[in-house]
């Protein structure tokens, strides 16, 4: 693609990202029925089309019309791998050469789409290695449902029904959801839609750090399920770990939660997430401190084994460790899961697969130079395991 093409693409319309009340508002402003709008959704989201042409219950005056100014984007696969266990994962490159990623983890008849919402984050949590890489943008809401279409479509089979593969989604890739609010409202909007990808309510669930005067907003415009980053059980260690709990603490981040699940109206608990970081936040008396102080949420509890990354300072707990901390829990009366490892051979942990593929991407880079001033290409490839492997492009 030449540049021109990319400034004349980016100039159209992405009905990739629109919801059923945006589409029926473009189609009566084209002087259009709304009945078009469902017609155009279920093509992209149902039936995974990204080509105008494609729908052929719009007359052929329509589709001509429409793709003078408007157009179905797709994110631009540049890495994908398929891991032994199930699991998939996928960069995207974005318009600016910034890359997202996306995991899917099957397990126990359920397929879990984790998506992200931002290119980087501005929060900084001390131990996330998105925060590390800083803030880049938004995701358009395009982008972000753009994810779920690459999922749902990496199943389709030619000339047979799709299934429904993906169960859930989790909004917890990289970036913070509550930051680009507008366009992740409207993204899980189009999950939940009926005849988009029709995902319950209680399948699709929004991980924030705590932006409360965000989780306010969210009363009334959202009825996904709610995760909140806890990972420390007083203020003093929430600060030094989450830093926007020096902005807004653990008692307004609880209380916020309270207010969302009031607002559901149907018993939904909300999920604690807590990475557990050796020796920092792992100690039995943490585990009673959390304990403690969970009794005024109506919550089960996720706790994240730290997911190592280079310069992070930080460590994976031992087992016994996980194991001790989670057992205080169930004991004190909780529903505890740990979050297992997926997808190892592949990378697919949240988080972590960005930078490996960049280091991919600078390796292949060395190679060829390398390669181009006579080195030997044994000696330098020496050492590369199997899941290291140069970009590949996706078929679409
Ligand atoms: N920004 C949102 C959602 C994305 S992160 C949030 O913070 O909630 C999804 C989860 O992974 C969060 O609970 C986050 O704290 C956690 N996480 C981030 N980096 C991690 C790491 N290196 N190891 C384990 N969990 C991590
Ligand atoms: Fe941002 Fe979430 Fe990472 Fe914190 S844990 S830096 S909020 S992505």
């Amino acid at each position: 693609m030449t540049d021109a093409d990319v400034i004349a693409s980016t100039e159209k319309l992405n009905l990739m990202g629109m919801t059923v009340a945006q589409l029926e508002q473009f189609f009566l402003e084209m002087g259009e029925k709304k009945f078009r709008a469902i017609q155009v959704v279920k093509w992209i989201h149902q039936r995974g089309v990204s080509d105008i042409d494609d729908m052929t219950d719009i007359s052929k005056n329509l589709r001509e019309k429409l793709k003078t100014i408007a157009e179905i984007r797709a994110p631009e696969i540049t890495y994908q791998d398929f891991s032994k266990d199930g699991t998939r994962k996928w960069v995207s490159q974005m318009p600016g050469g910034s890359k997202v990623e996306t995991v899917f983890i099957p397990e126990d008849g359920r397929g879990t789409l984790c998506v992200s919402s931002q290119i980087g984050c501005s929060l900084d949590c001390s131990f996330c290695s998105t925060g590390k890489q800083g803030f880049n943008r938004d995701l358009s809401a395009a982008e972000i449902i753009g994810q779920v279409w690459l999922a749902a479509k990496s199943f389709d089979k030619p000339g047979e029904k799709r299934e429904r593969r993906v169960t859930n989604v989790v909004m917890m890739g990289m970036g913070e959801p509550l930051l680009n609010f507008d366009n992740v409202m409207d993204a899980m909007n189009l999950m939940m839609e009926d005849n988009s990808y029709g995902i319950s309510k209680r399948r699709v669930t929004l991980s924030t750090s705590g932006v409360v005067p965000a989780m306010e907003q969210m009363v009334g415009k959202t009825c996904a399920c709610l995760a909140i980053s806890l990972h420390a059980p007083n203020d003093a260690l929430r600060d030094q770990l989450v830093p926007i709990n020096r902005k807004y603490n653990i008692q307004a981040l609880l209380d916020a939660s309270n207010r969302y699940l009031d607002s559901l109206n149907d018993n939904r608990v909300a999920t604690v997430e807590y990475t557990l970081i050796d020796q920092v936040n792992d100690e039995v008396h943490h585990a009673d401190e959390l304990a403690e102080l969970l009794r005024q949420l109506p919550c089960k509890i996720n706790l994240i084994p730290f997911n190592p990354f280079p310069n992070s300072g930080y460590q994976r707990p031992s087992n016994n460790r996980i194991h001790r901390f989670k057992d205080k829990l169930i004991a004190a009366g909780y529903n505890v899961t740990v979050r297992k490892t997926r997808g190892d051979d592949i990378d697919a942990a949240c988080g972590q697969l960005v930078g490996k593929v960049d280091d991919i991407t600078r390796r292949s880079e060395r190679f060829v130079n390398a390669v181009q001033q006579g080195s030997s290409a044994a000696t330098i490839a020496k050492g590369r395991g199997s899941k290291e492997r140069p970009s590949n492009r996706a078929q679409r």
